[in-house]
């Protein structure tokens, strides 16, 4: 970006500078290595490569192409992760919105909640824990994705998969707290069952990881503002999250460092 940056300044000198005239010279040789560089940061930051020769007119908005440009690669990298493992384990995050720049990290007002407990959550949003569905596709070779299994249910002699909403929605390890989680929010949200008892796994994930995080739950609260309710249920969820991976053994690991003598 900073190859827009001197191009620009040069660009505006008055007439006759020998900067303008070397720069004007430059760029008119496509091949040039500067006039490359020049014309893919013009593509990336403004979506089309400007005449070179003259400066743009006007103010150039460039912080708001450029954060636009950024933006756009981001979301087509995630879009390009979620495609990749959408039938590897990480199926989830097709059908979950992606991520927001300015979302629940934004809108966290006076740091009210865990931090800890927030990377559990962003951790879970962003498809970067460290859940069997995940880390036996990072294997080489990977493990079938029917054999990424959850240790503690194999323990109890049931198999199952261990991905987002296994952990989040099912192993009965976390079935305490879950409960203890879902009686906060239905006393935070007086119809919040009407909803939780007909939505399926999928939609389940979504309330508890995007909706209440981020403000698009559609329920009122019981007592005071929606404001309020969602800092209180967000807590609620974010208690649940750090309670469920302290207990888990590489949530554990990645989220509070490793155990003494573990
Ligand atoms: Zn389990």
């Amino acid at each position: 970006m900073s190859t827009i940056a001197f191009w620009d300044r040069m660009i505006r000198l008055p007439n006759g500078r020998l900067g303008k005239d070397i720069m004007a010279e430059a760029v008119k040789d496509v091949d040039n290595p500067f006039t490359k560089k020049l014309i893919a940061a013009m593509e990336a930051v403004f979506g089309q490569s400007p005449d070179l020769s003259v400066a743009m007119s006007g103010r150039h908005k460039f912080k708001a192409h450029l954060a636009a440009a950024q933006r756009a690669r981001q979301y087509a990298a995630w879009t390009a992760h979620t495609s990749k493992h959408k039938a590897n384990g990480g199926g989830l995050y097709a059908s979950m919105p992606r991520p927001a720049f300015r979302g629940f990290v934004a809108k966290q007002r006076n740091r009210q909640h865990n931090d800890t407990d927030i990377g559990v959550l962003m951790n879970l949003r962003l498809h970067s824990h460290c859940l069997h569905s995940l880390t036996g596709a990072q294997c080489t070779p990977p493990t079938p994705l029917g054999m990424r299994t959850c240790a503690a249910c194999n323990a109890l002699g049931n198999r199952a998969v261990e991905d987002e909403t296994h952990f989040v929605l099912n192993c009965p390890v976390y079935k305490g707290e879950r409960e203890t989680m879902l009686e906060r929010l239905r006393s935070i949200y007086p119809k919040f069952d009407d909803q939780w008892n007909i939505s399926n796994d999928i939609q389940k994930m979504r309330i508890l990881l995007w909706s209440i995080p981020d403000e698009t739950a559609p329920w009122r609260p019981r007592d005071g503002t929606l404001s309020t309710a969602r800092t209180q249920a967000t807590g609620t969820v974010l208690r649940f999250l750090g309670a469920a991976a302290k207990r888990h053994p590489t949530m554990r690991n990645l989220m509070f460092g490793r155990a003494p003598g573990a």
